[in-house]
């Protein structure tokens, strides 16, 4: 038999060869294609026989999908690259047929209207719920007329979303800048120069330094290079990218791609009958209404503003002194605010690695959620894995085994960058009533250990692998037992990011910082001075910086809430209002930004940037509990894990925090912890 189609929670990696994965998909998808089309034809509509059978079928497929999208992502080849394309292939006809599925639609259509429904589990019709948004969505209930209008204006976007980002990543491409000695570089560190030392090899120049406009490079001369104009050319040419204006003026233009793609937008709104398309997007979202989004940016921003132009006026004092001239302008922020940061706060990442050794960091990890969730956490290296690097670990609760995870710490080859969470198998009742165990897979890409001597963490490293093991957890301690809306499925956009940047404040605290540091030398903890100046770092220019990304957010939301082919329709004058009412620092009038913001018009951020910001306030106002009541406080840890964590998707995302904290979100928190004192 496949080893991919046994279904078990814990995949047999012994077994598998990427050969199977193809077979196995293409079983998997014709088995699910026949129960469906005999659940149709038997005219079925109840929970057991209609919606339980799917669930069943589409978990099948989840755990045969997630072994294969992992491999791809940490043990990728050229031949599973082509595998894995044609099985992408496979899966988006699958999807697009079931989402256009009017029968299967109707079907479940039905099983809401039953009498019987409201006797359903809240999870059970949570989940009935969402598929049938989803169906909504989708636009298989419009009727046959505007169904046709719907998919012509679908395929128009994707095809708009794909001419915007080939502009932008062409008007990227299109420009360098050739130096020919390092000497006209000052300030720029040796692992940039060796950079830009390589691309002008890679380019063809038989010496000197390129310049160009990817973030790994562009990044670092903004930050470092002495030089104002070279500062200045290379802002200009970014911040003009595949725009009307700047170097390559005109060609690329994603002027009217992106009047296009708010028209079309607009447009598949309103045959959805929603007002416009910032309220289509809140349809999946936990903020309830239009209003409730921009008032939630609107008071960010209000109490925000003040540190950020404080923050603002100390960096113009500083550089004043530096460069003796009253001169600032907008490519010069980030490179004074590298020196000031460095004046105020000299402490590196690296300096910090030496306390963090992996097996103390791990152990520190695995006792603070044991303390606070009362889990215990423990190794299995006995059950077999995907590569010898990564290790099973079981969770269990009162002895009980409840949940599993792989952690794959280490970069190596083949293994893509970046670090995440994924599902391998999800929590769900089965036909004889046992419970199927949630699995994870959690990836990070920390440099391995050599020598014998175990790998260090930066601090940086140490906060991302708090945050994996968040979603981890999320997706693990859930107790809901309908797939659909267990652990992280189900979880709207803007609250996913909840429990991973909740768990990431252990980081910052002296309590939790002793159980998970140690100088693998000599023993000594993380030293307390050397934290507040952590602290110090992360609360620099924290007000400037959030005012930055309400700008973004407010911009994406008015737009996508007031455009109209119309009225409303200049882009660049919605961006000036918005810079005006919030930016403390105002670019020059050349720039065009929103013709390279990618998450919003290529990306899946259209309308939701501002889930961000919504996400940070959510977990600093959970995290506030704990502070106020202990942040080990086994009560509150308890209402945590009961109220948020095993909740998953079952629940309105804002009666589960209102659940647990008492009353609706505040912003304050964040505001606190982001060191603004208010
Ligand atoms: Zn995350």
């Amino acid at each position: 038999m496949n080893p991919l189609l046994t279904d078990s929670v814990r995949p047999d990696f012994d077994a598998i060869v990427i050969t199977d994965f193809e077979p196995a998909m293409e079983q998997v998808l014709k088995d699910n294609r026949h129960l469906v089309s005999e659940l149709i034809a038997k005219g079925l509509d109840s929970w057991d026989e209609l919606a339980f059978p799917l669930e069943a079928a589409d978990d099948h497929l989840n755990k045969v999908w997630a072994v294969i999208s992992h491999y791809n992502s940490v043990l990728n080849s050229d031949e599973l690259r082509e595998i894995y394309k044609r099985i992408i292939a496979l899966l988006t006809d699958y999807n697009t047929e079931m989402g256009q599925n009017f029968e299967l639609y109707q079907a479940y259509q039905r099983l809401a209207d039953r009498d019987d429904f409201s006797s359903l589990s809240q999870a059970q019709q949570q989940s009935i719920k969402h598929i049938l948004r989803g169906f909504k969505l989708s636009g298989v209930a419009l009727p046959d007329s505007a169904k046709e209008q719907y998919s012509e204006l679908k395929k128009k976007l994707s095809s708009l979303s794909n001419v915007f980002s080939e502009n932008v990543l062409d008007a990227t491409q299109a420009w360098t800048h050739h130096i020919e000695s390092k000497d006209l570089l000052p300030g720029l560190p040796e692992s940039a120069l060796q950079l830009l030392e390589s691309l002008a090899k890679e380019h063809g120049h038989e010496s000197g330094y390129l310049l160009t406009l990817d973030v790994p490079c562009y990044l670092p001369v903004m930050t470092y290079c002495e030089d104002a104009s070279i500062r200045e050319k290379i802002y200009q040419a970014f911040m003009t990218r595949a725009s009307d204006q700047g170097p390559h003026a005109g060609k690329w233009d994603n002027s009217e791609t992106i009047q296009e793609i708010l028209v079309a937008r607009q447009a598949v709104a309103k045959l959805l009958s929603f007002d416009n398309y910032a309220q289509q997007s809140l349809a999946t979202k936990m903020a309830d209404s239009v209003d409730e989004v921009v008032e939630f940016l609107e008071l960010l921003a209000d109490k925000g503003s003040a540190f950020a132009k404080q923050e603002l006026e100390d960096l113009k004092a500083f550089a004043k002194e530096e460069s003796g001239s009253d001169e600032f302008n907008i490519w010069d922020s980030a490179f004074y605010s590298e020196k000031l940061k460095h004046k105020r706060f000299d402490i590196s990442q690296e300096v910090l690695r030496p306390y963090f050794p992996v097996p103390i960091v791990l152990n520190g990890l695995f006792e603070i959620v044991k303390r606070l969730f009362s889990i215990e956490v423990l190794a299995k290296p006995e059950v077999s894995s995907f590569h010898p690097d990564a290790c099973y670990y079981s969770i269990s609760s009162n002895g009980e085994e409840i949940a599993g995870f792989y952690l794959d710490l280490y970069a190596r080859k083949n293994k893509r960058g970046g670090a995440w969470m994924a599902d391998c198998s999800s929590r769900r009742r089965l036909e004889d009533g046992s419970i199927q165990m949630p699995v994870a897979f959690l990836v990070c890409n920390f440099t391995p250990p050599v020598d014998g001597k175990p790998s260090l963490l930066t601090h940086n490293e140490v906060t991302t692998l708090f945050h994996e093991f968040g979603h981890g957890l999320h997706h693990m301690l859930t107790t809901v037992d309908v797939a659909g809306v267990s652990g992280i499925s189900g979880v709207p956009w803007d609250v996913v990011e909840l429990p991973s940047q909740f768990l990431e404040n252990w980081c910052w605290q002296e309590e939790s910082l002793a159980m998970m540091s140690q100088h693998y030398e000599t023993g000594e903890s993380l030293p307390k001075e050397m934290l507040d100046k952590m602290l110090e770092a992360k609360h620099f220019q924290s007000g400037m910086m959030m005012m930055r990304q309400i700008e973004f957010s407010l911009f994406d939301f008015l737009l996508h809430r007031d455009f109209s082919e119309t009225e409303n329709n200049d882009v660049l004058a919605l961006m000036d209002y918005v810079r005006n009412k919030v930016s403390v620092i105002k670019p020059p009038e050349y720039t065009r930004f929103s013709h390279s913001f990618s998450h919003i018009f290529s990306g899946g951020y259209a309308a939701g940037y501002y889930s961000y910001k919504w996400a940070e306030v959510l977990a600093a106002d959970a995290f506030s509990r704990f502070e106020e009541e202990g942040i080990f406080n086994t009560q509150t840890g308890l209402d945590y894990k009961e109220q948020i964590l095993q909740k998953g998707g079952s629940l309105e995302a804002m009666d589960m925090f209102v659940n647990f904290r008492g009353r609706k979100p505040s912003v304050d928190p964040l505001l606190k912890q982001a060191g603004m004192k208010i």
